[in-house]
């Protein structure tokens, strides 16, 4: 664990660098204080990840670059008083507190304030002071202040806070005019008493709630209901002016949405969340338009590729190898095993019946990295097939995974504490060789080579996830993206220069992650990199709701619950979207009328739920920032959506048990 930890705080200080962190008694001071001892054990794990983490009464530790980015700014010296405005879990003061002479703080949560206190006495930081009490009036009894940060996020600057800086004294502060919306302010108080404001960028921060701050926001954010406004926004009526309404997903003409389509070469379909009936109905709706009046060839989907390899299978009605392996099984079952997708399925095969070329049936593909040992047997299997040499080779090669089959996350850890070396050798060997036979063995059939490659790439790719995963979320997630990516790419090759793709994912992977916060933290996705390559030629739909129910679990591995979906926050696209009255539409971005696609750029909210859905701590969890149309091409809006319908293990009464074959 300690080594671990370690490692953890390098990469954690080189990316603190990487971004622009310079001042060394910051960099000091960050890679000091214990980051994991700020939040909950559960937490302790991401500690080191560059994002901010869910801490008590529902509000967040900050992200640790923009900590070390508002101190930076502060420009502190070692003799400073400072005072902080939002405690919090005590993490920030305790970085402050290595720096300058004093810190005082203040919390307005009792509680917060209360264990911050014990926490920094336990690690002896006996140089800072925590107040509970309302941090927008300041504490003028230990006025004036060389520097004042506040890390909660205000409408403006508070009168109280700027009156108690010392000459030269500088005030940090995230401002805006909405609840989740801010620029980072640097004031100034100059020599002569006139005070100089600096913008430092845009960010994200809970609310500053205080007789100088938002007032009457509290229960708004514990409720997740609206605040009612007295009249819909223009905005609001803008969107619904420029919506295609959608009677219902049967009915509604799609012949505009073609249109716009044009010659893309890939329509990527998002979704908002992994387990709301609606977005899989509607993405099946325009995939059957797009098939068959838009020649497109294959779907791929965030699925693994093994497990879509039996839809494949089936769709095809060829032959299916036999194998121990029940198709979807694995957490989360309902993303692939519901009813919406069995329905879609089965429309597949007979669509793909009346097709008399084998080439020119419909593929269905996974795009995913999580069946590594799937894939090792698929891989394996099939060289028993075509070259019982290499089989017994590739099982040599791949019994380096094999101590951590049931636990594939323990490998990465094992393999970063190097004690036991790492197996990316032997997978990438085995890759390779498969490769460089690839003419003799496609000779046996294309089809069953491209399934082998792609188990092997995924081994090599998955070997390497499993890695990384350790070292950063950042790059676990660029890598798993980037898999998707390539695997989307070889199967364009493998379908010919004319085909054209469908991809059925999640928003966070499919809009483009330049348009949204992902960015600043150096993420990509399948969105962004298909921009790069095809241009025009991607068109990215996403997907939204604002209430309903959703399949989804408390906790990765948890059971699947059908959980109520919050009405969207105010500062929302979705509170946008809810507001223009209409129950479900299309609404066209990159064919947007000039002035709606400049007021979908501003920076609002965004809701993402995936697998997980935690309403308690919603903000934190699920919301994030992007500009609308930049993100996506065209945006599908559902007011109301309700769970899927689960198959396989999490089926209810009358549902078969096993997916797709159970019929
Ligand atoms: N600096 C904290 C840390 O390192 O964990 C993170 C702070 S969190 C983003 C913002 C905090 O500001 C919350 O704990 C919130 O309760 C607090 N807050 C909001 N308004 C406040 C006010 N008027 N006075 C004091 N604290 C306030």
């Amino acid at each position: 664990m300690e080594t671990l930890t370690t490692y953890d705080k390098d990469a954690f200080m080189t990316l603190l660098k990487k971004r622009g962190i310079q001042d060394a008694a910051v960099l000091k001071a960050m890679a000091t204080v214990p980051r994991e001892r700020f939040v909950g054990m559960d937490l302790a794990e991401f500690a080191y990840d560059d994002s901010p983490l869910p801490i008590e009464e529902g509000q967040t530790i900050s992200q640790p670059y923009i900590v070390a980015l508002m101190l930076q700014a502060m420009q502190l010296m070692p003799d400073d008083t400072v005072l902080e405005i939002g405690t919090g879990s005590g993490y920030a003061a305790a970085v402050l507190s290595r720096i300058v002479k004093k810190v005082y703080t203040i919390e307005r949560h009792q509680s917060l304030a209360n264990i911050a206190r014990h926490r920094l006495q336990a690690l002896a930081y006996d140089n800072v002071e925590v107040l509970c009490g309302d941090g927008t009036l300041g504490w003028p009894e230990h006025a004036p202040f060389d520097a004042i940060v506040v890390t909660a996020g205000g409408p403006e600057i508070p009168h109280s806070l700027s009156s108690q800086l010392a000459p030269a004294g500088c005030l940090i502060i995230p401002a805006g005019p909405t609840l989740h919306q801010q620029q980072l302010l640097r004031l100034t108080r100059m020599a002569d008493g006139s005070m100089t404001v600096e913008e430092l960028g845009a960010v994200r921060f809970v609310p500053l709630i205080g007789e100088e701050g938002w007032q009457d926001v509290e229960q708004e954010l514990a409720s997740g209901l609206h605040i009612s406004s007295p009249k819909p926004e223009p905005l609001a009526e803008q969107i619904g002016k420029a919506a295609i309404h959608i009677p219902s997903i049967d009915t509604v003409n799609l012949d505009s949405l073609l249109d716009r389509i044009g010659d893309a070469r890939l329509v990527l379909l998002g979704e908002a969340t992994h387990g709301s009936a609606e977005f899989y109905e509607m993405r099946a709706r325009i995939s059957k338009e797009l098939i068959t009046r838009k020649g497109f060839n294959f779907i791929a989907v965030e699925a693994d590729w093994p497990d879509a390899a039996q839809i494949d299978h089936f769709i095809r009605e060829t032959r299916l190898e036999p194998t121990d392996e029940i198709t979807f099984s694995r957490f989360p079952t309902w993303m692939w095993a519901n009813r919406q997708v069995l329905e879609f399925v089965q429309w597949l095969r007979r669509h793909n019946r009346n097709i008399q070329s084998e080439g020119d049936k419909i593929g269905f593909y996974g795009l995913d990295l999580y069946s590594m040992y799937s894939s090792i047997n698929a891989v394996i299997s099939y060289l028993e097939q075509v070259d019982s040499k290499a089989a017994k080779e590739a099982r040599r090669r791949y019994g380096c995974l094999s101590p951590w089959e049931n636990d594939p996350a323990t490998y990465g850890r094992m393999a970063l504490l190097a004690r036991n070396g790492h197996c990316e050798p032997e997978v990438i060997s085995m890759l390779q060789d498969l490769l460089q036979k690839r003419l003799v063995y496609s000779r046996h059939d294309g089809r069953k080579f491209l399934d082998a490659v792609s188990n092997a790439r995924l081994v090599r790719n998955a070997e390497q996830y499993y890695r990384v995963m350790y070292q950063g979320s950042v790059r676990s997630w660029n890598l798993r993206d980037t898999h998707m990516f390539n695997t989307l790419q070889y199967l364009l090759e493998y379908h010919g220069t004319q085909s054209k793709a469908i991809v059925w994912a999640h928003n966070s992977h499919l809009g483009d992650a330049n348009a949204t916060e992902m960015s600043t933290r150096g993420e990509y996705n399948v969105g962004s990199l298909c921009r790069e390559k095809f241009a025009d030629g991607a068109y990215l739909i996403g997907f939204g709701t604002d209430h309903g129910t959703v399949a989804a679990a408390e906790d990765w591995g948890a059971p699947m619950e059908i959980k109520t979906v919050l009405p969207a926050r105010a500062d929302s696209y979705e509170r946008l979207c809810h507001d223009s009255g209409l129950d479900a539409f299309l609404l066209p971005l990159r064919h947007a009328n000039k002035k709606l696609s400049a007021a979908l750029k501003e920076i609002r909210l965004e809701r993402a739920i995936g697998v997980i859905y935690r309403p308690a701590t919603e903000v934190a969890s699920h919301y994030f920032t992007a500009s609308l149309s930049r993100q996506f091409d065209e945006y599908i809006w559902f007011d109301e959506t309700r769970a899927v319908d689960a198959l396989g293990p999490e089926a209810g009464p009358g549902m078969p048990e096993t997916f797709p074959f159970g019929l």
